[in-house]
């Protein structure tokens, strides 16, 4: 494996602690204006990521290469976003991976939409529907930074109005009434193919898993995760007082070819 090394306009994730990292591009003579003092663009230039870089206090910052998530905590924010434990669920779920299409409703902020991105490649496509226009424009900006709009294709449209692809490998949902869309589903994904929902209610998971039933989907789960974080210290290795109490559920499915349910 060769090295990663730090070139100009590379992104790099400016690392002291978990609360206080910062994403930015590279660029010669500019620099990073942190509370622990200022680092110099040119000091990460020829670096390893990986690498520490001073600050002008002599502060030391670690330069890391962004994660996925990395550019979704940060992005300008229209809507909820999905939550990274939840877009594990829905992306081991989903089957998807390298050169994989996508379609995907609702767009929101984008930052499913990045990660799905990223594992279908350059090869894949993600086709997001959205109905809002001025939140396509944040998600566009959102994906751009994440480099990975070359792998989106952004449609202003009500998905309940119709699916324009076919022989998707994969349909993935994140609005307020996934049921109406699942008999478009049905068609616009190959035989076996997986539909994946997120909801925050049990009423929408009802309603959903009726309609997957309905339109002869098979395979059928409904899950919902929950993840404490741990607080590690020697002798007081403990789970956080405080927790996400609550995201939403992740239901998903395969579809068949058959048009009676089985
Ligand atoms: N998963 C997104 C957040 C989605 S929020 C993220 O991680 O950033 C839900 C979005 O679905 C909203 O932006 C809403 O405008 C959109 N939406 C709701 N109904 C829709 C429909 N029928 N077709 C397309 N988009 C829809």
């Amino acid at each position: 494996m060769s090295k990663d090394i730090i070139g100009e306009n590379e992104d790099v994730l400016v690392f002291l602690d978990r609360k206080r990292t910062f994403l930015i591009r590279v660029k010669r003579g500019q620099s990073l204006h942190t509370h622990r003092g200022y680092i110099n663009h040119d000091d990460m230039i020829g670096k390893e990521f990986g690498d520490g870089v001073k600050s002008s206090l002599g502060i030391n910052f670690t330069i890391l290469k962004p994660t996925p998530i990395d550019y979704a905590k940060k992005m300008l924010r229209s809507t909820q976003i999905i939550y990274p434990k939840d877009m594990g669920l829905i992306l081991v779920h989903s089957g998807i991976g390298c050169g994989s299409r996508v379609v995907e409703a609702g767009t929101g902020s984008g930052a499913l939409t990045s990660v799905l991105a990223n594992f279908v490649g350059s090869k894949g496509r993600v086709y997001s529907y959205e109905t809002r226009a001025e939140f396509l424009e944040k998600a566009k900006k959102n994906l751009e930074r994440a480099g990975v709009l070359n792998q989106v294709e952004l449609k202003n449209k009500d998905i309940t109005t119709g699916i324009d692809e076919s022989d998707v490998d994969a349909v993935v949902l994140d609005l307020a009434t996934p049921w109406e869309v699942v008999p478009l589903t049905s068609k616009a994904l190959k035989g076996s193919g997986v539909l994946v929902s997120f909801s925050p209610t049990i009423e929408q998971v009802v309603k959903t898993v009726e309609a997957l039933e309905a339109e002869a989907f098979v395979n059928i789960e409904a899950l919902e995760s929950i993840v404490r974080r741990i607080k590690v210290k020697k002798g007081q290795t403990r789970p956080e007082t405080l927790m996400i109490g609550h995201t939403g559920y992740v239901t998903h499915a395969r579809k068949t070819n058959s048009t009676h349910n089985q």
